[in-house]
């Protein structure tokens, strides 16, 4: 019995949320970064748009205070919004020491963007990839910076704690090339795994985003909150052999129609905006479509447009199309909704701290009050800085008189064989997205969410017998948080009798009097 690794903070993801964490801190303690796959596999390379935050004169706290208040749909808590908010400037300021090149102007020091529900231009971006240029500069400086130890393609398995309820003490970890579970062993462990959006068959997210840390810190005592609020991007590119592409909402901005496979138009019948209607509503029309034919997509058609104008506005959805076999310029983009963002998680303070001592929750993981029943476009990234930061504070300012580490039990395979039938993984994968896709999805009702939730007992029970019986697998680990985290949000969504936010049931289409949080309690 000895640790394999002992740090002072133990960091289980390598997002913007983890790697500002890492970075905060490691000046004064010695941290363990661990990342399942690539140190940039997470969703925050992906992320397009930009980061939200008061830069200009004309905008203030108020207003950009105001704007998520009004996207969260009476659900956000005022402390983590004004929080978040005043301390957006700050985030920004450490990102650019960090290296990040945001785009500038001539007249003014940053370029700033308008996007949906911001009433001013607050958008900091670097072109249409910001995403990716903040996690190459965090890349960089965690991988140079001598008290960061970097563990790629190690996979976080379970929390450690000496007894139900207790602190947090380490966490078990799957070395993806050796297939050794290892022991690691901390003072304090930050879970920055990101969201959960894997849990449907269509996503916007990259493969890891599994909720692995919501399911972790559930396993651990921690409550959750507002799951049932996943929020759908309209039109994401429907392609058997593409990984799920954003087509941005710009295109339907540009004239771009929305048609059925026969050229039929539909969005007006639903909302006299028709394409200029707002995400969520766009979204559940061409739900409504789907399931009412047994449609596959339907079809965001720009062809009609001058195909220099397209190829100039569009280049990179011009040239990802192109390379799926789809000429944007003379035929319809085959699109589907998908699902993009987990708003509920983790609940935590406005330190990061959760229910557990010891553990920590930030990023699209946790939730902090400031999203409520809809998340205002690029809130979240500044989430991950400002709530990294808080808890990088916090743990530091309490890390002399924690305890020490402990030598943690080595992982016990001895009553577990390899699997004869890797099928049922992979069967089971498939059937839960599907299940989670057609009853859970952007349009619900009860019965549709019993009908599922029977379903997810169902491979539940299955699942924990398998992990019980055989070696683990990445897919393994992954599909048991999947089933967590899809009973988490059945759960959630059969107890919220109402329609809010992005929580759409057509049997309570009203919203209640009373705004009340969905928080579900491990028992
Ligand atoms: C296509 C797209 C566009 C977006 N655009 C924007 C935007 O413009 N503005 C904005 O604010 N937000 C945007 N978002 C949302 C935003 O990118 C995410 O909310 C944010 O990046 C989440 O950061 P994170 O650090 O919490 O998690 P992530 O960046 O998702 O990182 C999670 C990390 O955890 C690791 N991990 C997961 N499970 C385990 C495990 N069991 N063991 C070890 N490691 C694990 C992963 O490998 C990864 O390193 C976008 C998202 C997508 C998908």
């Amino acid at each position: 019995m000895a640790n394999d690794a002992v740090f002072d903070i133990l960091v289980i993801g390598s997002g913007a949320a983890g790697l500002t964490l890492a970075l905060r801190a490691a000046d004064h303690a010695r941290i363990g970064v661990i990342s399942k796959g690539s140190i940039d596999a997470g969703s925050t390379a992906w992320a397009q748009g930009g980061i939200a935050a008061v830069m200009s004169k004309t905008d203030s706290y108020d207003a950009h205070v105001e704007d998520t208040l009004n996207s969260g749909a009476g659900l956000c808590r005022i402390e983590a919004v004004r929080h978040t908010v005043e301390n957006g400037p700050k985030a920004i300021g450490w990102l650019i020491d960090q290296g990040v090149a945001f785009d500038v102007t001539e007249d003014g020091p940053y370029h700033l963007t308008q996007e949906g529900g911001h009433s001013q231009r607050r958008v900091v971006h670097a072109a249409d990839a910001t995403g990716k240029a903040v996690q190459t500069s965090l890349d960089e400086k965690v991988r140079a910076h001598p008290n960061i130890t970097l563990f790629e393609h190690h996979m976080a398995v379970d929390l450690v704690q000496e007894a139900e309820g207790s602190p947090v003490r380490g966490a078990y970890i799957y070395d993806i090339e050796t297939t050794r579970v290892l022991a690691f062993s901390a003072k304090f462990v930050a879970l920055a795994t990101g969201g959960a959006s894997r849990v449907y068959l269509y996503t916007s997210n990259p493969d890891g985003a599994t909720g692995d840390g919501i399911a972790m810190a559930w396993r651990a005592g921690c409550r959750v909150a507002n799951m049932e609020f996943n929020q759908f991007h309209p039109t994401c590119l429907y392609h058997r052999e593409a990984r799920t592409y954003l087509i941005s909402e710009a295109v339907r901005g540009e004239g771009g129609e929305l048609i059925l496979e026969d050229g039929e138009r539909f969005l007006d019948a639903f909302d006299d905006r028709a394409e200029l209607a707002p995400r969520d509503i766009v979204a559940r029309a061409i739900d409504f479509e789907m399931k009412r034919l047994g449609a596959d997509c339907v079809y965001l058609d720009i062809s009609h447009q001058d195909a220099d104008f397209i190829q100039e506005h569009f280049p990179n959805i011009y040239e990802t199309c192109r390379e799926n076999g789809i000429d944007i310029t003379q035929q319809p983009i085959p699109v589907v909704p998908a699902a993009h963002y987990t708003c509920g998680g983790v609940i935590t303070d406005l330190k990061g701290r959760t229910d557990v001592d010891g553990l920590y929750v930030i990023g699209e993981s946790a939730s902090t009050g400031l999203h409520g029943a809809n998340r205002m476009a690029s809130n979240s990234l500044l989430e991950c800085f400002v709530f990294a930061d808080s808890a990088a504070t916090d743990i530091l300012a309490k890390l002399d008189d924690q305890a020490d580490p402990i030598i943690i039990p080595d992982w016990d395979e001895s009553r577990v064989s390899d699997s004869d039938e890797e099928v049922v993984v992979s069967h089971n994968w498939d059937e839960l997205r599907r299940t989670m896709w057609s009853y859970v999805g952007i349009v619900r009702t009860d019965k549709r969410l019993a009908r599922a939730k029977r379903r997810i007992d169902l491979l539940a029970e299955e699942i924990q017998d398998y992990y019980g019986n055989f070696r683990i697998t990445p897919d393994l680990l992954e599909l048991r948080n999947l089933v967590t985290v899809s009973d988490l949000i059945v759960r959630s969504a059969l107890a919220r009798k109402e329609s809010r936010g992005l929580h759409y049931t057509l049997d309570y289409p009203e919203l209640a009097d009373e705004s009340v949080d969905t928080i579900l309690q491990p028992e």
